[in-house]
């Protein structure tokens, strides 16, 4: 949402200074910045709760509305040409990709916008530089010589890293963590590099000359970027994820600096400032050090070789598992990556309702990084209509699966690992998983053998209480939905 704001800003710097602002024009675009920073504010507190979500969204969706429009006829009076040629097909392929990407592709699709953002400050950035849409006195020159080079190198990071970001959850490239030799200091000698680069570029009066040290450290932040996601292991991509969505805000803020636009500062704050919130979260759920995701290059928890993972794994037909179902009394349902792959939810919904209705006490374990974005379980139960109160954190629950007669465990992998417990070299040592082994009966259901995302055995398929139910998720949730109704 911030890149799609960034952008008129920045094609109004762009524009011909012959299109002055009017006064009145300006004090109208000012009030409608307060009411769109207000209702990204109360968008953020309607997100914050299931049953306030939606409204939250549609706070949110009014608030960068007023604020396009805003900044597009409130502070100009020409050059709507040009702004109309880059807007309206660009709006046009947005809303008809993102209309189209199913829900297990929107990690991607939130990956390449941040990519968009970060694009947004580099080049709000070397435009300022050439010709500042806003006459600087001379005075802050200087400062805003520092807005330029902080919001270029912000937002050079952010734009490869999120590029990365989408070619692993992709599949593109391998998850696996690119681990070069020395990579903290090599980072460390970029940084150096682009504080040296910034301190020459201060210094130079000249457009042209200045140009020089703006571009290298353009290419060597964004070579960080690279270099940054590069090393961040599978399983903790989810982390990535958030911490790029922070950098973005930061890098919009700084883009709302070099054009005095106070609106893109603030929303710039708050999605940089929620972003990290999120990440610090995720993290404690991850059990991850937050200085070591900034810094880049963990989820190498390992340092041996991981244990090897092998023993005989007993098969459940559909008619197992509903013979299981319906002995049970407390039965607990996983679902993760597969359960949206299979989009299993709506008819998983119906045996919930029915287990229920036979006086069976029906929950959800809901894992904070299961799927393939935050809260990726929960949208989709939502969807189906399954009760919120019956839907819960793994904290929450973990405790009580020992006491539980069934588990279904639908398309989850890496959530459900016990090796990140018991395995102190596996790649996801140290992340809390749901303990669906402790319970009295575990039944996975996904189509075969396969590993999850982080790519790591799981030596939960070979428990004793431990029977695999193979197939796609929709088809046998399906198939037991039939038998629970005969
Ligand atoms: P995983 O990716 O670990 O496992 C999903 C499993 O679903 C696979 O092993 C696959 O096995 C199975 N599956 C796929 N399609 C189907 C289908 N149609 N029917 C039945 N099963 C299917 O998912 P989890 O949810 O357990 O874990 C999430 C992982 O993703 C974690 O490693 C997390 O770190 C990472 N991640 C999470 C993000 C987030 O924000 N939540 C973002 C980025 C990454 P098979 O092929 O054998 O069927």
């Amino acid at each position: 949402m911030t890149g799609l704001f960034a952008l008129p800003c920045c094609l109004i710097d762009s524009l011909p200074l012959a299109s002055e602002p009017i006064e009145l024009n300006e004090s109208i675009a000012t009030v409608c910045y307060i009411v769109a920073g207000v209702l990204f504010i109360l968008s953020l507190g309607g997100l914050s709760h299931q049953t306030t979500a939606r409204r939250g969204n549609l706070l949110g969706f009014f608030g960068m509305g007023l604020a396009i429009v805003a900044t597009i006829f409130g502070v100009m009076v020409g050059g709507f040409a040009t702004m109309t040629v880059a807007i309206v097909p660009a709006a046009i392929i947005g809303a008809v990709l993102a209309a189209r990407v199913p829900m297990t592709g929107m990690p991607e699709l939130v990956a390449m916008l941040h990519s968009f953002v970060g694009l947004a400050a580099v080049l709000v950035g070397i435009s300022s530089h050439l010709r500042p849409g806003i006459p600087v006195p001379e005075s802050e020159q200087l400062i805003h010589q520092i807005e330029i080079f902080v919001g270029v190198f912000i937002g050079a990071v952010t734009f490869t890293g999120s590029i990365i970001a989408f070619l692993k959850l992709r599949g593109t490239i391998s998850g696996r963590p690119l681990t070069l030799p020395g990579r903290h200091l090599l980072n460390l000698v970029a940084v150096g590099l682009s504080i040296g680069l910034g301190v020459w570029y201060c210094r130079i009066d000249s457009v042209v000359d200045g140009l020089n040290p703006l571009l290298l450290m353009t290419g060597i932040a964004s070579l960080i970027g690279i270099h940054l996601v590069m090393a961040i292991g599978g399983a903790d991509m989810p982390v990535v994820v958030s911490m790029l969505n922070s950098y973005s805000g930061w890098a919009a803020s700084a883009a709302g600096f070099m054009l005095k636009n106070h609106l893109l500062i603030v929303t710039g704050a708050l999605v940089g400032s929620s972003g990290a919130i999120l990440s610090y979260i995720m993290c404690a759920a991850m059990n991850r050090s937050f200085i070591s995701v900034i810094l880049g290059g963990f989820g190498t928890a390992g340092k041996g070789e991981a244990a090897e993972v092998d023993g005989t794994v007993k098969e459940f037909t559909v008619a197992d598992t509903v013979d299981l179902l319906n002995e049970a009394q407390t039965i607990v349902i996983v679902p993760g990556y597969g359960m949206a792959v299979a989009q299993a939810q709506h008819s998983l919904a119906q045996v919930v309702q029915i287990l229920i209705e036979r006086g069976k006490e029906v929950r959800f374990a809901i894992h904070p990084v299961a799927g393939r974005l935050p809260g990726h379980m929960n949208v989709l139960l939502a969807e189906a209509n399954v009760p919120y109160d019956i839907v819960l954190e793994m904290d929450e629950i973990n405790e009580d699966m020992s006491a539980t007669d069934a588990i279904l465990v639908i398309g989850a992998n890496d959530i459900v690992n016990p090796a990140a417990l018991e395995d102190p070299n596996s790649p996801i040592a140290g992340m809390p998983v749901v303990e669906v082994w402790t319970a009295k009966t575990c039944v996975v259901m996904k189509r075969g053998m396969a590993t999850g995302y982080a790519g790591v055995e799981n030596p939960l398929f070979y428990k004793d209480n431990t029977f695999m139910l193979f197939g796609d998720a929709k088809k046998n949730v399906d198939a037991i939905l039939r038998e629970l109704q005969h």
